[in-house]
């Protein structure tokens, strides 16, 4: 093994380990949690090793990175999914590779997903991202609806061809009543989910939980946790 695959292999030991306790903790079944490794900033190179050691889902937040790395990994066995705040003139791009785009918070988008993805003959299932700092009828600095803002892009994703709703999103908030109260955090999103489910049976994932909080994540019931420098290491600047 090279030393790149060693450390990432490490890596992800270390995480399964994580999550396995975090499920064992809450008496939840590590089947229940999917491991999505965030991918951002590192090269395709790594993709295929993270393939090799068996993962199966990863994760991109631009869309100018994403496309040329999933091109690359185009014979791999992987569900590609989109994290990342989605500009219209990207949408086109990101469903020719994108499984699920976990960030659709307003209803312009889903026009467009919709009209793209019937144009790429692709279904695209579409996670309602979902800000807890925003104020009811707003979107989060972070990208994100108000909570109040779900059921109307829930319908919307169940009426435009091409897409269907596949669950809820968050991102821990830094400021507002759940700031440093990530378990509360992704407590609300998991009940805000619950409510989707039964309009929408189903709209089952819950993608919450990134390196720092993924046990939290966890134990408040999310179904995915999205990982990227706890597998990959430090991102170099922003990321
Ligand atoms: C980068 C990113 C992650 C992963 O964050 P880490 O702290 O590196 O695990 C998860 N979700 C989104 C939306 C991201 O942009």
């Amino acid at each position: 093994m090279t030393d790149r695959k060693c450390e990432l292999a490490t890596n992800l030991a270390k995480v399964e380990e994580r999550i396995s306790k975090a499920c064992a903790a809450v008496g939840r079944a590590r089947s229940e949690v999917t491991l999505v490794v965030v991918t951002k900033t590192y090269p395709a190179s790594d993709v295929r090793l993270l393939a090799e050691l068996g993962v199966r889902h990863v994760a991109e937040n631009r869309d100018q990175d994403a496309a040329p790395k999933a091109a690359e990994s185009a014979d791999l066995p992987l569900t590609w999914h989109f994290v990342g705040q989605l500009q219209t003139n990207k949408v086109r791009s990101v469903v020719g590779y994108a499984d699920f785009v976990h960030s659709v918070d307003r209803p312009r988008l889903v026009t467009s997903l919709s009209m793209a993805a019937v144009r790429a003959e692709r279904e695209t299932g579409c996670l309602i991202q979902v800000a807890l700092d925003a104020e009811d009828g707003g979107r989060g600095a972070r990208g994100g609806v108000a909570p109040d803002g779900v059921e109307e892009l829930a319908g919307l994703l169940a009426e435009a061809p091409g897409l269907r709703p596949a669950g809820l999103m968050t991102v821990a908030p830094l400021t507002g009543p759940y700031a440093g109260r990530q378990q509360a955090a992704f407590e609300r999103l998991v009940e805000l989910a619950s409510d989707l489910r039964a309009a929408h049976p189903a709209a089952n994932m819950v993608s919450a939980g990134m390196s720092a909080d993924l046990e939290q994540a966890v134990a408040a019931g999310a179904t995915h946790v999205r990982v990227g420098t706890a597998v990959l290491g430090l991102r170099p600047g922003l990321g």
